[in-house]
């Protein structure tokens, strides 16, 4: 049985793109690995629309996230993080670690952060860099930026603004320049069809004099020794060869079909789940106003086991979705969207759950 791989990353990966992965090896210091990765970085840009050209580093959205915390804060540093879900509160944890001063705005989960309370915090709090989730995984929530940034800068101007993009850009539409975003960050088996292994990171001019200011420990990630050897073609450290490999090919397709065409994919596709689910009865579990385009997070009816049912996916129809994490697991279930995802895989998905509810046995044990 073919899967129908359908959790919030690692993502499926087309055939030409996991072929594309699977070539002879190179010499990462030479002239044609040199040419992938330019073309990777041309290839991204319109994806994260910034001037300066997006860093390849070799790790997971998690590495991306510590990337961009020690390469931009200094311990000590007074940061607000704004926490939705387990990934806003992992990036919060990431600055604790690294002895930032973090005050956390905590939003109820499934609905998204408010500018008007982000406003609220910073009077209180004038914090130097704002943390912010543009999509949570864990929720199926996507947050306003462009609105939550107008209002951190009317606070403070010339805050660092980080924002953690690993589930959305590729996807979503991402505007680092026009949204005055000074980090953002993403991961290549979330939106980008490729398989896990390679991060990258956008940085405005404003993230680069906060990177000069800088004083948390680096050395793997340091963004300087990442842009450097960037513009020569290179990695500073081996990178995931095979992973650069296919992602070329994957953003070879994703540019044949185009930044727009993308974008439009995944809010049809977004919708399409949504009604599908609320059409079997089930309720989301994001407010359907901020409900992501990328993951949906879906409520487990009272009286089932989540497990049961997620399991009866797999092995009865070949469907593969997350469970809930943290405080939800058990209660909700999630679906990923994103990436290399068409309307067939959506409508199978629908008959396996349509059949899976419909079975006995899938109550909760007493
Ligand atoms: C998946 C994810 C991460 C963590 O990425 P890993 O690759 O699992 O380390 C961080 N933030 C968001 C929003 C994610 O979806």
């Amino acid at each position: 049985m073919q899967q129908n791989l359908r959790v919030p990353g690692p993502t499926p990966v087309p055939d030409e793109v996991a072929q594309a992965g699977a070539q002879p090896m190179i010499n990462h210091r030479g002239p044609e690995f040199a040419a992938v990765m330019r073309e990777v970085i041309d290839n991204l840009k319109p994806f994260f629309d910034a001037v300066d050209d997006p860093l390849l580093l070799t790790g997971s959205g998690t590495g991306a996230q510590e990337a961009a915390i020690v390469n931009v804060l200094s311990p000590g540093d007074p940061v607000l993080a704004v926490v939705g879900g387990v990934f806003g509160a992992r990036f919060a944890e990431i600055a604790a670690a690294f002895g930032a001063d973090v005050r956390r705005l905590d939003v109820e989960w499934g609905t998204a952060a408010d500018p008007e309370a982000v406003a609220v915090a910073l009077r209180d709090f004038p914090a130097s860099a704002v943390i912010l989730t543009h999509n949570e995984t864990s929720t199926g929530v996507t947050n306003d930026i462009p609105a939550l940034v107008r209002s951190i800068r009317a606070q403070v101007p010339n805050a660092t603004v980080l924002v953690d993009g690993v589930s959305s850009i590729g996807a979503l539409p991402f505007d680092l320049d026009g949204w005055d975003v000074d980090v953002a960050i993403s991961g290549s088996q979330k939106a980008w069809m490729s398989p896990p292994g390679l991060a990258m990171v956008a940085i405005s001019p404003r993230g680069w004099e906060a990177y000069a200011r800088a004083r948390m420990p680096r050395y793997y990630w340091d963004f300087r020794k990442a842009s450097t050897n960037g513009a020569r073609g290179t990695t500073p450290f081996t990178p995931a060869v095979g992973v650069v490999r296919a992602m070329q090919e994957a953003l070879r397709l994703m540019t044949e079909e185009g930044p727009d065409a993308v974008f439009a994919r995944h809010a049809r596709i977004g919708r399409t789940v949504r009604d599908g689910i609320q059409s079997l009865g089930l309720e989301l579990f994001a407010r359907p106003d901020v409900a992501s385009n990328t993951v949906t997070a879906v409520r487990v009816p009272a009286g089932l086991d989540a497990s049961k049912l997620i399991k009866g996916l797999r092995k009865r129809h070949g469907v593969v979705v997350a469970s809930g994490q943290d405080w939800l697991k058990g209660s909700i279930f999630r679906i990923g969207h994103m990436g290399y995802v068409r309307d067939e895989d959506i409508e199978h998905l629908m008959q396996a759950l349509a059949a899976v509810l419909g079975d006995e046995g899938l109550q909760r044990a007493v």
